[in-house]
């Protein structure tokens, strides 16, 4: 599908924890299919409002920000800083056990938008504002989802 936007193709890596769930990643729809379909090609997309130019996530049908339902993809650079973050100490899922402790990040993309992922290194320590890069995890053949790790361990 034709994006705006960066040219950047985020590395692909394969999810170290057990099988994922399907259910954890986003589903295709007539909404999501775009952002699904680009993650399976290294690329991480964000809606932008048609009308008031605002990139927004999660991804929803209308602009929170002034109603309108006119949308593109743009492909983000994947590149941001983290605003909070949580260890878990122990997995409520099977698939996450291996990984335990494991990081969740919660990251200002570049764009303005916040996005939650895995912390993928896991000797890195998080902090806040530190830099960090998007990298696509495959958690299942068709199901991807955006992790990311410190701007100087992305590849
Ligand atoms: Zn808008």
């Amino acid at each position: 599908m034709a994006m705006t936007g960066s040219d950047t193709v985020l590395p692909i890596r394969e999810f170290p924890g057990g099988a994922a769930l399907g259910a954890l990643v986003i589903p295709p729809s007539s909404t999501t299919r775009p952002y699904v379909d680009n993650l399976k090609a290294g690329k991480l997309s964000l809606q932008c409002c048609s009308d008031c130019r605002r990139h927004r996530n999660p991804i929803a049908p209308v602009c929170p920000y002034c109603g309108s339902s006119a949308y593109e993809w743009t492909a983000s650079e994947g590149t941001g800083s983290v605003v909070s973050w949580v260890r878990y100490p122990r997995s409520y899922l099977p698939e996450f056990e291996r990984l335990v402790p494991y990081v969740v990040l919660c990251v200002e993309l570049t764009e303005g938008v916040r996005m939650f992922g895995r912390l993928a290194d896991t000797d890195a320590e998080p902090q806040i504002g530190m830099a960090v890069s998007a990298i696509i995890e495959r958690w299942t053949d068709d199901g991807h989802a955006p992790a990311f790790v410190p701007d100087d361990m992305r590849r």
